[in-house]
């Protein structure tokens, strides 16, 4: 079994991370920061969404001792020049919750017509070693375009703006095995899986 510990608090990565169906899940056992003794706070000071998973997967192996996956993703709006990109979690204050980072998202975008909408969900992952560092990295993307109401009760974040491309449901109308499929984070696992497979 590999004991492998996820950098995050985010319930809906961990249950994405964990609920992603591959036949080599089975090796893994999932450790989640509830069975971490204080779980450190990481300020993800990177510009980029690997700068800041590695700090991340970094952080709690040296806290862990344990190999590390962290991810670290978020939304890049054409329209505004890739933002909110590495600041998505605090798009609207250090303290944001998801719905107050959607709102402001539909307030920036107010005016904008549906071919000027184009986004993409970007995931960086990464694995880490105690002993060795970096030992695989992976990006995926998911692009779409932001919709003009919210729709859906599923996933998390901005899922509910998010129509990804092939679409016309949003990310929170699809089931999770739906959204596994197609996401920047389920393509990353899936480079990941291809990774654990030959470790
Ligand atoms: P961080 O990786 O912890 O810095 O935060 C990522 C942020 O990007 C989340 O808080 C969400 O707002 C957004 N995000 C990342 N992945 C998803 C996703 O799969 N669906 C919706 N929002 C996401």
């Amino acid at each position: 079994m590999l004991k492998i510990a996820i950098a995050t608090q985010n319930e809906g990565k961990i249950r994405e991370i964990e609920g992603y169906s591959h036949p080599v899940q089975s090796r893994i056992e999932w450790i989640t920061y509830k069975q971490i003794k204080d779980f450190p706070q990481v300020e993800e000071t990177g510009d980029t969404f690997l700068d800041n998973a590695s700090l991340k997967a970094e952080a709690i192996s040296r806290h862990t001792q344990l190999m590390v996956v962290a991810d670290d993703s978020g939304l890049k709006v054409d329209a505004l020049e890739g933002r909110p990109g590495v600041l998505s979690s605090r798009f609207a204050g250090d303290q944001a919750t998801d719905e107050e980072n959607r709102i402001k998202l539909l307030r920036e975008l107010e005016g904008i017509d549906i071919a000027q909408r184009g986004a993409q969900f970007v995931c960086s992952l990464v694995l880490w070693d105690p002993q060795q560092g970096l030992l695989f990295k992976t990006e995926g993307i998911c692009p779409g375009r932001i919709g003009f109401v919210e729709r859906g009760q599923g996933g998390f974040g901005y899922d509910s703006l998010f129509i990804p491309d092939g679409f016309t449901r949003t990310m929170a109308e699809l089931s999770s095995k739906e959204k596994n499929n197609i996401s920047h984070r389920g393509k990353a696992l899936s480079s990941f899986y291809r990774f654990i497979e030959n470790f």
